[in-house]
């Protein structure tokens, strides 16, 4: 007799465990790792699960496990090497297994609900009888004779595209398939998201000395996967990266592999998203989120099938399920939306890395302004780097940068608030030249930190190198790095004036100014609240590429890849909100953005103009944005964050805390804390004390935090995943989670 085999099984339940269960014969040929299961769990119940490992071995006595009682058929599989991911993540994030399983395959394929398409396809029985029927109709078979014919010329049709064609109806047909002549197919078919779009074929462009040297660099790597496998992509705006990156899938099909391509946002960067189609056409998967369940079963299934090679797509794109993945672009690498916010937290870019390495694939990391950690690697020699620091097109020059110094605006006679008097003229002049103005203010809501509105002074902690957060319902100002509290002054530290403030102005007032000041102007106002769907994004940008506005004013969604040639001026209304953020990353974010809403003026062959107004016109992410410097930014930020021991030089990790009572939740937290801290060096892994999160509030949940900050966080990662495993058993009113590398510290 055989030696029974045991599938290692994860079921559909967050106990964070595998269950034992032996494989029935007749199931051995088609259980696999991956395979969907049901398995008996508990008493009398039947369980879903998916197999992570088959063996001859388990740790429990063979004759006491239970058997697989079926296969879940009609649910496709997840390739070994994506499980593999999955366990790191659950790991390396600290969430269940079953957790980050369920994040690697969509909804609609999980689900098992939803089910290939099938359409009705018709055809003739038989030729010859339907011949003989043609040529001998009497007239009062004149109806049927006709749809025969349509059938015997488009065999296949659907019943919509014959009584199209013959403008008969739909009981001829019946009647045709009664009588033996018509038979009728049930066939599947793609919900195809781009059906009836027509996309213009390019070919690759000829390379550019910087592209040459990119692609080179691409082809010794993946010719030696061996030695490093990521590769830093750092090119200005218009140098041609998206090129390179096609050139690169290019050559990675000819030796057979796939692709994946991960940009920030996909509804943001549809003109990327179509280059790709434009290449290599059907080969292409596009996955977003304006997909129905339906087409993204679809499309999963492409890829696992291997009917598509490519696949492009936001965040979750990186776990398409390829089997020979050779190539991993991720666009804009330094984007935070690459960073999901419920668990697993995992950083996409992050992930892509650990996936690149499992598969022998290269990663090719592409910014204009890439995040401190990944140049840093860079730096070190940890990844390869190339730069393409000139246009594309060197006949396009770089925008001019102004800076206004809104201190020295603020005493003149008829001022309009928010606007220099600069900015203002400059509009006019554009409007009356018939080109186009961006004014971006990012203004977003919660943050409200303290600033003097006579020196510009803003209060920081004197311990972190971050500014206070004001908290308004205690009336003080706290660092949540290091839980450090003051009371809120009334008046300027600095220069005593009381002209204090907690906000600025959103880009609704802005957008109302700009109706005063510039009458009869076309003005259009992008941001969350008016852009509630994409189709309304696809309305206003479609406008202004036409002509039909003089001034478009938005957040950060202005801010990527939009391109408009005739946009010859870019204001920044007040970049000073950015900066003021309590967080250490805030130079870097505001640097990074007024790169990028630089970068969209004068993308055509009038050269462009860029105002930043600010308080702070010395402010280092300024000043090098505004000379489009990236290297002297980086050289400046990253002393700071040595100095500070913060990313790169460290990971960090942020613990939440939150429950109803604050009492309650605060002491649970202090509890953990203090028991931790004692088998941790402090030096090697620093904990502070537990704080209010800036965010003190949110749904009637109080929130509480603590950084953890260290060089190697792996051994107290492995005990606060244990920790968070336990949690829930112990503490029915406190939810605990951990964000690893957290971006934010809210
Ligand atoms: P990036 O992704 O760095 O912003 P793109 O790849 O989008 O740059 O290139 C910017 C513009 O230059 C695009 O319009 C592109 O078609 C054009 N371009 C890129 N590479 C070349 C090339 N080798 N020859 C001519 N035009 C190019
Ligand atoms: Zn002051
Ligand atoms: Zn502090």
């Amino acid at each position: 007799m055989n030696t029974p085999l045991v599938a290692r099984i994860l079921l559909d339940l967050a106990l964070d465990r595998h269950f034992d269960y032996l494989i029935p014969s007749e199931l051995q040929d088609r259980v696999t790792i991956g395979t969907l299961v049901s398995v008996p769990f508990g008493k009398g119940g039947e369980r879903e699960g998916c197999v992570v490992a088959i063996s001859h071995h388990s740790a429990y006595p063979l004759d006491q496990l239970k058997a697989i009682s079926a296969i879940k058929d009609e649910r496709p599989s997840l390739p070994d090497a994506l499980l593999k991911l999955a366990d790191w993540m659950a790991e390396y994030y600290c969430c269940t297994r079953e957790r980050a399983l369920q994040n690697l395959m969509p909804g609609a394929v999980r689900s098992g609900r939803i089910k290939p398409k099938k359409e009705l396809r018709f055809y003739l029985a038989d030729a010859a009888a339907a011949a003989k029927y043609i040529a001998e109709a009497k007239k009062q078979q004149e109806k049927r004779a006709a749809m025969l014919k349509q059938l015997s010329l488009r065999p296949g049709s659907t019943a919509d595209q014959l009584s199209r064609a013959t403008g008969l109806g739909k009981s001829v047909l019946d009647a045709l398939v009664k009588a033996g002549l018509v038979k009728k197919e049930a066939e599947q078919v793609d919900r195809d998201p781009f059906k009836g779009m027509k996309v213009q074929r390019t070919e690759p462009l000829p390379p550019t000395p910087d592209q040459k040297k990119a692609l080179d660099k691409i082809f010794q790597m993946t010719d030696h996967p061996e030695d490093k496998h990521v590769l830093l992509l750092h090119g200005i705006t218009c140098s041609g990266k998206t090129e390179v990156y096609l050139q690169a899938i290019g050559h990675i099909l000819e030796k057979g592999g796939d692709a994946i391509v991960l940009v920030p946002e996909i509804s943001l960067t549809p003109q990327t998203v179509n280059r790709f189609r434009s290449r290599f056409g059907d080969m292409v998967s596009v996955l977003h989120s304006g997909l129905t369940d339906g087409e993204r079963f679809d499309e999963w299934m492409k890829v696992r099938q291997g009917k598509v090679k490519i696949a492009v797509g936001a965040r979750s794109a990186l776990f398409a399920p390829f089997a020979n993945l050779k190539l991993i672009v991720v666009d804009e690498e330094h984007e935070s939306s690459y960073k999901q916010s419920d668990a697993p937290r995992y950083n996409a870019r992050d992930v892509a890395v650990v996936r690149g390495k499992l598969e022998g694939a290269l990663v090719i990391l592409g910014s204009a302004t890439p995040s401190m950690e990944s140049y840093h690697n860079a730096e070190t020699g940890k990844y390869e780097l190339v730069q393409m620091l000139k246009r594309s097109d060197p006949s396009i020059v770089l925008p001019s940068v102004r800076i206004i110094d809104m201190k020295l605006e603020t005493y003149e006679e008829g001022k309009v608030p928010y606007f220099s008097k600069i900015l203002i003229d400059a509009v006019r002049e554009r409007i009356r030249n018939g080109e186009q103005t961006i004014l971006f203010l990012n203004k977003r809501g919660y943050a409200r930190q303290m600033m003097c509105e006579a020196c510009g002074y803003i209060a920081m902690c004197p311990d972190c190198s971050v500014a206070y957060t004001y908290h308004r319902h205690t009336e003080t100002l706290s660092c949540h790095l290091c839980a450090s509290t003051v009371l809120a002054p009334d008046e300027c530290p600095q220069c005593g004036s009381r002209e204090i403030r907690y906000s600025g102005a959103g880009t609704e007032r802005i957008e109302s100014l700009c109706e005063t000041l510039f009458q009869g102007a076309r003005i259009a106002r992008m941001d969350s609240d008016t852009m509630t769907r994409p189709s309304l994004y696809e309305k206003v940008l479609g406008q202004f590429r036409r002509g039909d506005l003089d001034i478009l004013i938005g957040t950060q969604m202005i801010a990527k890849g939009l391109d408009f040639p005739n946009v010859t001026l870019v204001g920044i209304v007040n970049p000073d909100i950015g900066l003021a953020m309590s967080d250490f990353r805030a130079a870097e974010r505001s640097f990074q953005l007024l790169a990028q809403v630089a970068g969209r003026a004068g993308r055509g062959f009038i050269p462009g103009e860029v105002i930043i107004q600010t308080n702070l016109p010395y402010n280092p992410a300024i000043q090098y944005a505004a000379e489009h410097d990236y290297q002297g930014f980086y050289d400046e930020e990253i002393v700071v964050r040595q100095e500070f021991n913060y990313p790169p030089f460290s990971h960090l990790a942020v613990l939440h805390f939150d429950g109803m009572d604050a009492a309650e939740v605060m002491s649970a937290a202090n509890d953990f804390i203090e028991k931790v801290r004692a088998d941790f060096d402090e030096k090697a892994v620093n904990i502070t004390d537990p704080c209010p999160a800036p965010l003190e509030r949110v749904k009637g949940k109080y929130r509480f935090v603590s950084v953890v900050n260290g060089e190697k966080l792996g051994a107290f990662r492995k005990r606060l995943r244990a920790e968070i495993m336990t949690w829930r058993r112990e503490h029915k009113n406190v939810e605990f989670y951990a964000d690893i590398d957290a971006l934010n510290l809210i």
